[in-house]
């Protein structure tokens, strides 16, 4: 016997999540691969943010249902206190869904729907629990396949579903009708994740409790504060009160639910970050479009899909030049694709200006 018998067989087949190790570059990067806001805080931010750490007591445990910070986003959001939970990154919420809703029935293990491709996170969770993931293809122009999602639910009845949208990594808006009338077709529950919804102008958080089973997911990852880790999950408060009985108890630290919430105190710079962001996103996209030999597929986030021929090469070339971009390539669709996290204009002009070079 070693413990090796007692690990799920699953955990086996899972791969490390190795984003692209920064210490092993040769140069500084432009860093354009993991989907960060392109500016950081601004001087009065960071103020804010020293007052607050001196107010933090370290010795302390954290408020244990991080109560302040869920009232500054209810108030953000329009939603109540009651109808959120937090997490360390909406990849712990994902974890704490799994956990409640990934048990399985009737002696069959729990089935986690998701349009494909997306966000691996929903696989990667779904099978460290145990649950069967469930992708179906999203069609030709990343767009639901509503028909074949439909089936899937009368089929397999899942527990749960994630709809990222915009999409990571398409980058594209899925339609709201129907994730609504998919979110209507389960009896688990439809997961609206909304990651990059603050670039992309359209929100499902005003159809939580209208529609039976909907939740909408939310970070603050792509904001401008990745370092702090919070995700949020917006739903019934019935449903979430139950929720909070899984989450590890103090999930979410101090520091973050201090800081957090002096960003939200004062959110001029907050909001004015999202609208340079979207600037910039846009600004690469029309940038890329002028380059005959990409295909651009449309965005509604903060970074850009392009297809390119022999995309892994045009990686490694954009490399060497100190560009770094996430190669997506493999067969299947997203063939030759690499994903261009949108940048300051600079960092922009430093990514055009590479891909010109290495495609002349
Ligand atoms: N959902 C989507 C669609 C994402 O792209 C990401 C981050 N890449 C996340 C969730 C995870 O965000 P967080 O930093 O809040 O864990």
């Amino acid at each position: 016997m070693s413990w090796k018998e007692h690990l799920r067989p699953a955990v086996f087949d899972l791969s490390l999540y190795s984003p692209f190790d920064y210490a092993t570059a040769p140069r500084e990067l432009v860093r354009l691969d993991a989907n960060e806001a392109a500016y950081p805080l601004e001087a009065d931010e960071l103020a804010a943010f020293q007052r607050e750490l001196g107010k933090v007591a370290f010795h302390r445990y954290p408020e244990v249902s991080a109560r302040p910070l869920r009232e500054a986003l209810a108030r953000r959001w329009g939603v109540r206190p009651e109808q959120l939970l937090l997490g360390n990154g909406s990849d712990e919420i994902i974890s704490i869904l799994l956990t409640a809703f990934g048990g399985g029935r009737d002696g069959r293990a729990a089935r986690v729907l998701y349009p494909a491709p997306t966000f691996g996170e929903y696989e990667a969770i779904a099978l460290a629990h145990g649950a069967v993931p469930l992708p179906v293809p999203l069609d030709a122009r990343f767009q639901l396949d509503e028909a074949a999602l439909l089936e899937a639910i009368r089929r397999e009845r899942p527990a749960l579903a994630f709809y990222a949208s915009p999409n990571n990594p398409t980058g594209n808006r899925f339609d709201a009708g129907a994730m609504e009338r998919l979110a209507r077709a389960m009896e688990g529950v439809a997961v609206v994740d909304e990651a990059y919804g603050d670039f992309g102008g359209a929100t499902q958080l005003g159809r939580v409790g209208e529609v039976p089973g909907l939740f909408v997911m939310r970070t603050l990852s792509k904001i401008g504060l990745a370092a702090l880790r919070l995700g949020a999950l917006v739903g019934p408060a019935d449903a979430i009160a139950e929720l909070h009985k899984v989450r590890l108890p103090y999930n979410v630290n101090s520091v973050s639910i201090a800081l957090a919430c002096a960003a939200l105190d004062e959110p001029a710079a907050l909001d004015a970050r999202i609208r340079r962001v979207a600037e910039r996103r846009r600004e690469l996209e029309a940038g890329l479009r002028a380059l005959p030999a990409l295909t651009v597929f449309p965005s509604d986030s903060n970074f850009v899909l392009v297809r390119v021929a022999d995309a892994p090469a045009v990686f490694r070339a954009l490399l060497a030049r100190g560009v770094l971009v996430r190669n997506l390539s493999r067969p299947g669709p997203l063939h030759d694709c690499l994903r261009i996290t949108a940048g300051t204009s600079e960092e922009n002009e430093a990514c055009l200006r590479a891909l010109r070079a290495v495609l002349a």
